[in-house]
């Protein structure tokens, strides 16, 4: 998505300030020292630079992970993963019906046979008991990702996989810094996505990494990406931009889960039929990319999306459910039902709104929750 200037949006009540939604990507004077830096130095035209070095040490260091792998995208993260999960023509990969549509797509070019499951009741990623039942010979992987800023069942997924002998891919392309019972999301899996896409929290326009504790996928990794030039690589520069995103990060996700709580009890204050679904469970630090607010039907839904877009506010439709496609490209093991509630029935505001002054939710929520 193309950078929106900042927005002023005018009141429907003229006692209301206008409320302003922060530009994306932001412009800091640290992005601009640190390209400036990449420039002058040379380091933008080296293979192996400073800039990637330093972004691969920050990276390991926030996730606590040895082993870290940029790449060009979170949907090649996702490739490379399934790849060195050993995935190919005939194996089968568990993923929720409810997830980024590239998942399922991954699987499928590779040769491989998406088995849906539906979607958890107290979080965005899959329902561990249908991945039990999911199980066959032929699945070698599960895909799981963190959603709208909650945390799936990741510790139980990979208590799961490990009994199984499947290998558990934590996608985590719109959670970084998110911290589940104190360690980071990203850490769980036998191996982890992050996107670092235009649209993401940490963004260098485009752009990815792998992330792994186990030694032996870290050579299989190496193995696909080293030869001997990178196949899949992120440039100097843009590591260069995601080093200050990186110091800011922490900070970020704490001011957007104070204003995703904010949001909640506001709209619940108003009695809005809109409910909105922050993380809140104890035991998880979220971070958010896009928060999701439920409403009662799918036509309230876009009621709300198409009064959100007059007002010039990111909120948009959430996935779409993949519970409908064919049976020939899928197995559907178990009931979809709630995913394809989900998608009917929630939108998704973006990140930006959720950097806004503590004094703007109760604008915000009177031009969203009164659908
Ligand atoms: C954005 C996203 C991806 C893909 O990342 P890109 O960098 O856009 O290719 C994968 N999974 C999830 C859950 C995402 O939100």
């Amino acid at each position: 998505m193309a950078a929106l200037a900042a927005a002023p949006i005018l009141p429907k009540h003229a006692t209301f300030m206008p409320l302003t939604i922060p530009p994306w990507p932001r412009q800091t004077p640290e992005i601009s020292r640190a390209v400036s830096q990449c420039i002058e130095s040379a380091d933008w035209g080296s293979y192996q630079s400073q800039a990637k070095k330093t972004l691969i040490a920050a990276l390991e260091s926030l996730f606590e992970t040895p082993h870290v792998r940029l790449c060009c995208s979170g949907t090649a993260a996702i490739e490379i993963s399934l790849r060195a999960a050993g995935v190919t023509a005939g194996d089968e990969v568990i993923v929720s019906a409810f997830d980024y549509p590239g998942n399922f797509r991954c699987i499928e070019l590779l040769g491989g046979k998406p088995v849906l499951v539906d979607v958890a009741r107290e979080n965005f990623g899959p329902d561990v008991d249908s991945v039990a039942a999911a199980a066959s010979t032929r699945v070698r992987a599960v895909i799981a990702s963190h959603l709208y800023g909650h945390a799936c069942d990741i510790a139980s997924l990979r208590d799961l996989c490990d009994q199984q002998g499947w290998v558990l891919i934590e996608d985590t392309c719109q959670a970084p810094g998110m911290r589940v019972n104190g360690k980071p999301a990203g850490s769980f899996g036998h191996l982890a996505t992050l996107s670092f896409g235009g649209s993401k929290p940490l963004s260098s326009g485009n752009g990815g990494a792998i992330l792994t504790r186990d030694d032996r996928m870290a050579a299989r990794m190496a193995a696909l990406l080293d030869r001997p030039s990178e196949a899949f690589p992120l440039s100097a520069l843009q590591a260069s931009v995601l080093v200050p995103q990186l110091a800011e990060l922490q900070s970020d996700n704490t001011q957007r889960d104070h204003i995703a709580r904010q949001i909640q009890q506001q709209l619940q204050r108003q009695n809005s039929t809109l409910k909105c679904m922050a993380e809140t469970r104890d035991g998880i630090d979220p971070a958010y990319y896009k928060l999701a607010l439920r409403a009662a039907s799918s036509s309230i839904r876009d009621r709300v999306i198409a009064t959100a877009a007059e007002h010039h506010l990111p909120l948009g439709h959430g996935f779409r459910s993949m519970a409908r496609s064919s049976e020939r490209r899928c197995r559907k093991p178990v009931p979809l039902d709630r995913s394809e509630a989900l998608a009917n029935e929630i939108c998704v505001l973006d990140h930006r709104a959720l950097l806004i002054d503590e004094a703007d939710v109760f604008e915000l929520c009177q031009l969203l929750g009164n659908p």
